[in-house]
């Protein structure tokens, strides 16, 4: 393989370049970004840069020595494949990049509601900055989603002296997430926080001014954040042939598929990671499409070996982290489809936990404040071993297999 091309700078993508210079492979290497930027972190943009403590959060990478060409500002905008194994070459505003090995690193965009009022989003740092500016004190900021983004730009907005309301569809904050039973425990933490939470309401458009609702009726807003959640950025694939569904379909080493159903030709010339990636995870024995730094971290060592033709597989369980409301929120595992829902100390108290167990089996953890109980969890569900359910309801014992 002489010549790779990694369309996409965020996390995954500059991952992707320093594990294929790790693992050896000497030859030219291009990364294609849209955004003018080198690949900087987002989690800092919802925390840290909206609260005005930081404003740079750039990747430390040493492009120099990386020997990698940046095309920043220039976007892929289509994709031609040669026969499997021979590469292709991607379209883009800087002109035709043929390449032998592709990795795929679009990352997601977040969706946007209807109306012509202005709306912001928080994905990238000039949003961040541009948002920052707007959240002066007194400002009347309506923020549509109470998912993991909504409660951290609360968060910082309320601390900057904003008068804050979060309208939210369901009826507690992150349902679709951790559920309606965990999500409702830490609907208590907006009104402490002196944010106003609205839930059971859904939003028709974004005028100016405003919301209006579904069923009649405003909410008026001299700012509005939508933070509704995320879709993989595929458009500049559409009819190059891969097989797509939410995300780019891999299989467990990141390697795409051709075809227009499962199951298809593997494209070993083709990676697909990060928050664009649906892959195949053997521990669920199912596709997982995860939104989360964890795995844009990670998961691209696998991709890097799987496109210079080596072993690996990505087996991770999920991993994810939430700052809000003055709480560190962690998650690890999979809940989906667990049996029951454990509790570990008092909700109401600083710091407390929930576990999910199928059986004896611990699935998942979600933890407030308790980040040892973190680390110990997600050891044991990543061997995948069980736990003592009475044990484990001990907030004073650690989390360790039975
Ligand atoms: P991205 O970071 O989205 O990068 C993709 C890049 O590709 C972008 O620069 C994009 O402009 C570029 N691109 C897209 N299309 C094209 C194209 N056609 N041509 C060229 N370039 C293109 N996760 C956590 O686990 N914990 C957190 O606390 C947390 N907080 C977050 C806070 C915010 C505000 C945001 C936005 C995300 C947060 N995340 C968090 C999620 C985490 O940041 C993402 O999972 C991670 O950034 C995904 O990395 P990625 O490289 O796959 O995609």
């Amino acid at each position: 393989m002489d010549r790779v091309i990694v369309v996409g700078g965020g996390l995954a993508g500059v991952r992707a370049v320093e594990a294929l210079r790790s693992k050896g492979y000497e030859g030219a290497l291009t990364l294609v970004s849209a955004e003018r930027h080198r690949p900087y972190d987002r989690p800092p943009l919802s925390k840290a840069v909206l609260a005005g403590e930081s404003d740079d959060t750039t990747v430390d990478a040493d492009w120099d020595a990386l020997r990698c060409e940046l095309l920043l500002g220039e976007r892929a905008t289509g994709l031609r494949l040669d026969e499997p194994g021979r590469g292709g070459t991607v379209e883009s505003t800087a002109g035709d990049l043929p390449f032998d090995g592709l990795v795929i690193a679009t990352g997601a965009a977040p969706v946007t509601l209807p109306g012509e009022g202005r709306q912001h989003v928080l994905r990238t740092i000039d949003e961040a900055r541009d948002l920052r500016a707007r959240l002066t004190a007194g400002a009347r900021v309506v923020i549509v989603g109470a998912g993991w983004i909504g409660a951290e730009v609360a968060t910082a907005a309320a601390r900057r002296g904003c008068a804050v309301t979060v309208v939210e569809a369901a009826d507690t904050p992150l349902a679709g997430a951790i559920g309606p039973e965990v999500g409702a425990l830490t609907a208590p933490w907006y009104a402490e926080a002196g944010v106003e939470l609205r839930t059971g309401v859904k939003v028709a458009e974004v005028r100016d001014g405003g919301l209006v609702l579904a069923g009649g009726g405003h909410v008026d807003a001299d700012e509005v954040v939508v933070g509704v959640g995320v879709r993989p950025v595929l458009s500049w694939l559409e009819g190059s042939g891969l097989l797509l569904e939410r995300g780019v379909v891999t299989d467990g080493s990141f390697r795409t598929y051709m075809g227009e159903e499962a199951p298809a030709a593997l494209r070993p010339d083709v990676v697909a990671v990060g928050d664009c990636a649906a892959w195949w995870s053997h521990r669920y024995g199912r596709r997982l499409l995860v939104e989360h730094w964890d795995t844009a971290l990670n998961a691209p060592e696998v991709a890097a070996a799987a496109l210079l033709g080596r072993d690996a597989v990505y087996d991770a369980a999920p991993y994810f982290w939430s700052e809000q409301f003055g709480r560190m929120v962690q998650y690890a595992g999979d809940h989906s489809a667990s049996e029951r829902l454990v509790r570990r100390g008092d909700p109401s108290d600083p710091r407390w936990a929930v576990v999910w167990l199928t059986g004896d089996r611990l699935d998942a953890i979600l933890t407030v404040g308790r980040p040892r109980d973190l680390v110990q969890a997600r050891r044991v569900i990543a061997a995948g071993t069980s736990v003592d359910p009475e044990a484990i309801a001990d907030p004073d014992v650690p989390v360790r297999q039975a």
